[in-house]
C-alpha cells in the first residue's frame, strides 16, 4: 500500500535533461510507493515567458505558504536562450527570484560515496557551504559607458536630508561600472542560519570576506557576523561549535589542505563559485545537494547542478545518455524527509532514507553513470540515465 504524504509538496518543474530526469524519478521511484499530493508549478522557460515570470513568484510564495518545496534545475536565460526559445526577454534567474522572496541561505553538501574518493587528498569529511543568497552582484545595477563622463554612487535619504555622493570613476573613455547592495537584516539572518545549521550539525563554522580591500562593504559582513556569533555564544559553546573568521583567500588556501567536516559560510558570489569547486572536488556536480533555508523555516530542496544542456541535445538526437540523477533524487528525499518531520509522519521520513540508501548502495556496487565512472575506484559498470534509475528501483524494492 502506498505511503501517504499528508501536506502537499510544492513541486517546481524545470528544463532540458533535468526535466526528463524529473519525470523518470517521479514515475519510477516515487509515485509507485507514495500517495503524494503536490502543488505543481511549471517553470519551463516557455511557461515563464508566457506568464512574464509571474509563475516563478507564485512558486516562491507557495513555498513560503506550504513550508517545503522541491525544484528541478531551470534555464537562466541569456541572449543565446532568448534566441533559442524565442523569448520576450532574458528573464532573471528563477533561483535568484526565489531566494530574494524567501530571503534564504543556501546550504550545499556533497553526497559522500565510498568508492568516489575526493580529488583533494586531505578531504575526509564533507565540507558544507552556506551561501548567502541575497544581494551583492546578483541584485545589481550595471551600466556600460560608451563615452567619457563621471560615474557616481548617490544615496538620497528618505527624510529629505542632503544626498551623499561618491565618484566611482571619472571615465576618460569607454568602460563599465556597477552598483551592488546588501541589507543588515539579510546579513543577520544569513549569519543566524549558518549558526543554527552549524549547531544542528555540531561542526565548526568558518566565514571569510575580503575586508582588507573592501573596508566598508565586506567589513560590514564581518562585523555583523561576529555580532551574531557573540549573541549566540552560549548555544554555540554548548554544542562545541567554534567560530573562525579569516580572509577569503586564506580560507580558500586552508580548505585545500583541510580534512573537512565544517560549515563554510560564504558571501553570495564566493558561495556560487566555491560550491562548484567543492562539488567537482568531491566527485561530481551530480553528487551535490542544495537546500535554501528561509529564516522563518520554509525550505526548498534542489540539485546543485544545472539543466545538463549537452546531454539534452544528445537525448533529442536520439542518442543514449548517461546523466546522473543522484542529486535530483536527493532533492526529493530531502523534501520528503522534511515534510515528514513537519507532518509527524515517520513512515515518509523512513521511505526517504531508504531511497537515499538505495542510491548510495547502487553506486557503491559499481553501477553508475558516466560522470562517476571516470572518477570512481574499483570495478564499475556504466549505465544509461534510465538504467541507473532502474537499478536504484530494484534496490529500493528489496528494502520496502
Ligand atoms: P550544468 O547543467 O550543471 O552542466 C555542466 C556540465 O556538468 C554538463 O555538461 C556535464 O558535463 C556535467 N553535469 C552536470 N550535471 C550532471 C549530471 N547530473 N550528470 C552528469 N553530468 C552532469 O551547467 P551548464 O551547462 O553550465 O548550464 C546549463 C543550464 O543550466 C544553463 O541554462 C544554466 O542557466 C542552468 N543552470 C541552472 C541551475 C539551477 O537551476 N539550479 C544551476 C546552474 C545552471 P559533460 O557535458 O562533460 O558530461
Ligand atoms: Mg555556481
Amino acid at each position: 500500500m502506498a505511503i501517504q504524504v499528508k501536506t502537499p509538496l510544492v513541486e517546481i518543474d524545470g528544463d532540458e535533461m533535468t526535466r526528463i530526469i524529473w519525470q523518470l524519478v517521479k514515475d519510477e521511484l516515487l509515485r509507485p510507493y507514495l500517495d503524494m499530493p503536490t502543488v505543481y508549478y511549471d517553470l519551463h522557460i516557455k511557461r515563464r515567458d508566457e506568464t512574464d515570470d509571474q509563475i516563478t513568484v507564485d512558486a516562491a510564495k507557495a513555498i513560503a505558504q506550504y513550508g517545503v518545496g522541491v525544484k528541478c534545475a531551470t534555464i537562466t536565460p541569456n541572449e543565446a536562450r532568448v534566441k533559442e526559445y524565442g523569448l520576450k526577454k532574458a528573464w532573471p534567474s528563477p533561483n535568484g527570484t526565489i531566494r530574494g522572496i524567501l530571503d534564504g541561505t543556501v546550504f550545499r553538501a556533497p553526497i559522500v560515496v565510498q568508492n568516489i574518493p575526493p580529488t583533494v587528498r586531505t578531504w575526509k569529511k564533507p565540507i558544507i557551504i552556506g551561501r548567502h543568497a541575497y544581494g551583492d552582484v546578483y541584485k545589481n545595477q550595471e551600466m556600460q559607458i560608451k563615452k567619457p563622463g563621471k560615474a557616481e554612487i548617490v544615496f538620497t535619504p528618505a527624510d529629505g536630508s542632503e544626498p551623499t555622493r561618491l565618484t566611482v570613476m571619472d571615465f576618460k573613455g569607454p568602460g563599465v561600472f556597477q552598483g551592488i547592495h546588501n541589507t543588515e537584516k539579510s546579513i543577520r539572518s544569513f549569519a543566524r542560519a549558518c549558526i543554527n545549521y552549524a549547531i544542528a550539525l555540531r561542526v565548526p563554522l568558518w566565514f571569510g570576506a575580503k575586508d582588507t580591500i573592501s573596508k566598508t562593504y565586506h567589513a560590514y559582513f564581518r562585523d555583523i557576523f561576529q555580532d551574531e556569533v557573540d549573541r549566540h555564544k552560549a548555544e554555540m559553546d554548548a554544542a562545541g561549535v567554534q567560530y573562525f573568521y579569516t580572509l577569503i583567500d586564506d580560507a580558500v588556501a586552508r580548505v585545500m589542505r583541510h580534512e573537512g567536516g565544517f560549515l563554510w559560510a560564504c558571501m553570495n558570489y564566493d558561495g556560487d563559485v566555491m560550491s562548484d569547486m567543492l562539488a567537482s572536488g568531491f566527485g561530481s556536480l551530480a553528487l551535490m545537494t542544495s537546500v535554501l533555508v528561509s529564516p522563518d523555516g520554509p525550505m526548498e530542496f534542489e540539485a546543485a547542478h544545472g539543466t545538463v544542456q549537452k546531454h539534452y541535445y544528445a537525448h533529442l538526437r536520439g542518442e543514449p545518455t548517461s546523466t546522473n540523477s543522484t542529486a535530483t533524487i536527493f532533492a526529493w528525499t530531502g523534501a520528503l524527509a522534511r515534510r515528514g518531520e513537519l507532518d509527524g509522519t515517520p513512515e515518509v521520513v523512513d521511505f526517504a532514507k531508504k531511497l537515499e540508501a538505495a542510491v548510495i548502495e547502487t553506486i557503491e556496487s559499481g553501477v553508475m553513470t558516466k560522470d562517476l565512472v571516470n572518477v570512481a575506484e574499483g570495478p564499475t559498470q556504466q549505465v544509461s540515465t534510465e538504467g541507473f534509475i532502474s537499478a536504484v528501483r530494484e534496490r529500493l524494492e528489496s528494502k520496502l
